[in-house]
């Protein structure tokens, strides 16, 4: 049986993440999906478990909510190990690493969440703790400076990342493994509602799981959350048990529509399409008019929309396509009659 991870640090924090934290899975098997990300981890773990070395540095990347940490999470399970994690925002200095490697054991894991916002001066801090198991120290400052070498336990780095373009080539090559994760199926995700929906003890229809899974993005973690609501709803309107049709008035009140956009997925393209007369616009000016910062658009917005093809992206910036048109039953460009659109059900 594994062992609970030891988790230290700053987790991130906000209340998705804790809800997220209790029904992560603990282990490999548990994990739904990415069939081949997870076939090549358990070739991984039974080599580092045979050859007693700790597994290569690892990188994940792939938009929010697609199960990044929960590999990171999984793999000290599996190991039997212990795991820290910090993410790149918080290590504004190379101090702000020192806790965690010198804290870290013989094969323990490392996780550093948004990779890419590490500050350079502390990426090229870590690069020998990385490659040598070690970290260079520098005493004193000018001519009397001198550099301290203190080597360290084999630990693992995981890196996690939304984008991984934004990680500088060095940083990159310093991880072994790359995987990158892909957005769900339905089937995966009514998968995960379900056994997701055990955990919680609320009673689940079969077809209520589907018509969750298949309203949340391709994404667990929206999967989860529209399960959370579709719970809340069911206790205060319902007998608390989730059928087809208290899940669908649930997610109609969360305004959720039948493609799985919530309001503000709608209000950019409604953005894109009144504003900027369906584009191309850059992203500097839609986010400023939607009073939203670039990265929630680039991050956390746009990757569901391209790939769903609502909008394309041009050199001369994002555009509206027919299909958002026709969702938001808006009139394409000069046609006179637009069609309906069906938002809800
Ligand atoms: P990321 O780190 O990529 O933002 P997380 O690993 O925090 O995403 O995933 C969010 C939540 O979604 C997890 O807590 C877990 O409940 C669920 N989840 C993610 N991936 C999976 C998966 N493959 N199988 C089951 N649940 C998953």
């Amino acid at each position: 049986m594994a062992r609970q991870p030891i988790v230290q640090g700053d987790p991130p924090g906000d209340e998705d993440k804790k809800r997220d934290a209790a029904l992560r899975p603990r282990l490999l098997r548990e994990v739904i999906g990415q069939h081949s990300v997870k076939q090549r981890l358990e070739i991984l773990l039974r080599a580092a478990k045979k050859l007693k070395e700790p597994l290569s540095h690892m990188l994940f990347d792939g938009p929010p909510g697609l199960g990044k940490t929960t590999f990171a999470t999984v793999l000290p399970n599996e190991l039997g190990t212990s795991i820290q994690m910090t993410s790149g925002p918080a290590l504004t200095k190379p101090a702000d690493l020192l806790p965690f490697l010198t804290n870290v054991t013989d094969g323990s894991i490392l996780f550093i969440d948004e990779i890419h916002r590490m500050p350079r001066v502390v990426e090229e801090f870590i690069y020998p703790a990385m490659e040598d198991f070690r970290i260079d120290i520098v005493l004193g400052e000018g001519i009397n400076a001198r550099t301290l070498s203190m080597p360290l336990k084999r630990f693992t780095l995981i890196g996690a990342t939304t984008r991984s373009g934004m990680l500088s080539g060095p940083m990159r090559d310093r991880f072994k493994i790359h995987e990158h994760l892909d957005y769900y199926t339905v089937d995966e995700l009514a998968q995960i509602v379900t056994i997701n929906a055990k955990k919680l003890t609320t009673p689940i229809t079969p077809d209520a799981a589907g018509e969750i899974a298949g309203r949340s993005r391709g994404t667990p973690r929206i999967a989860n959350s529209r399960l959370w609501w579709a719970r809340s709803y069911s206790a205060s309107e319902h007998d608390g048990t989730i059928d087809l049709a208290t899940a669908q008035a649930a997610l109609k009140m969360a305004e959720v529509d039948l493609l799985g956009l919530d309001k503000q997925d709608r209000r950019y393209l409604e953005t894109i399409i009144s504003v900027f007369e369906g584009g191309p616009t850059g992203v500097e000016a839609l986010a400023a008019t939607m009073n939203l910062s670039t990265d929630t658009l680039s991050d956390e917005i746009e990757p569901y929309l391209l790939r769903e093809q609502m909008i394309v992206r041009t050199p001369r910036g994002r555009m509206a396509t027919q299909k958002a048109y026709a969702h938001l039953g808006k009139a394409w460009k000069s046609s006179d009659e637009g069609p309906q659109g069906v938002l809800f059900s």
